[in-house]
């Protein structure tokens, strides 16, 4: 028989724009992911300490400041976590130009990618496979991560929120390439999937399908 362990996910939302970080990880399993870690640092390794978890990556859906300003200090805490990024956005984590620090009037940069992802790829952190989508239009090169146990989870970063999408305006950004993105590469999933959002509360493909007035 097989089994399917549970994945855990807990969310920090920092006061940082009110940007989603998540902690993921089997039930009992030693390791974890961190998402897309903001500016409560301390709230990220309270629970990693409570829970005796060790870091094996930092996964990020893109790089723009809110995304990233913890960064640092999980490298810090987990040095031997690997940041992971799309492979069209790694450069803008070290550029406060392409990250869009500087045109919000602050200079941010995170430390640089270990492992950079492509469109479609699978790979393993901490006993969980993630598939990767890439779907810009908010950012060059936005990806989702997608894992599985009796459901997908998918964690959107600042692609698809609840009764929302990302905004489009910013450099970089394109409204139609974004909403077709989002209905190739996740409204395809089962209406059950829950979505992770970077910003505001959790939902599913079902619901947005249906209710999400960008994708009707
Ligand atoms: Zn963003």
């Amino acid at each position: 028989m097989i089994s399917i362990k549970n994945i855990v996910i807990f969310k920090v939302t920092s006061e940082f724009f009110e940007e989603n970080g998540y902690i993921v990880h089997l039930d009992g399993h030693e390791k974890a992911v961190v998402f897309d870690p903001g500016s409560e640092v301390d709230q990220f390794l309270k629970y990693l300490s409570k829970k005796n978890l060790i870091i094996e990556a930092i996964c990020l859906t893109h790089a723009h400041p809110d995304h990233i300003a913890g960064v640092a200090g999980v490298k810090e805490a987990f040095p031997e976590a690997k940041i992971a990024i799309g492979i069209n956005e790694a450069e803008a984590l070290t550029n406060p130009q392409l990250n869009l620090s500087t045109l919000l009037g602050f200079e941010m940069i995170s430390p640089k990618a270990d492992t950079t992802l492509e469109d479609g790829q699978n790979i393993d952190f901490a006993g969980i496979n993630f598939n990767i989508r890439e779907i810009p239009g908010h950012s060059p090169g936005h990806i989702a991560y997608i894992a599985k146990d009796s459901r997908f989870h998918i964690f959107s970063g600042d692609i698809l929120f609840e009764g929302s999408i990302g905004r489009c305006d910013f450099p970089g950004g394109d409204f139609k390439t974004l909403i077709s993105g989002i209905k190739q590469k996740l409204l395809c999933l089962p209406p059950d999937s829950k979505v992770y959002p970077g910003h505001g509360s959790t939902t599913t493909i079902g619901e947005e399908a249906k209710s999400n007035p960008f994708l009707n």
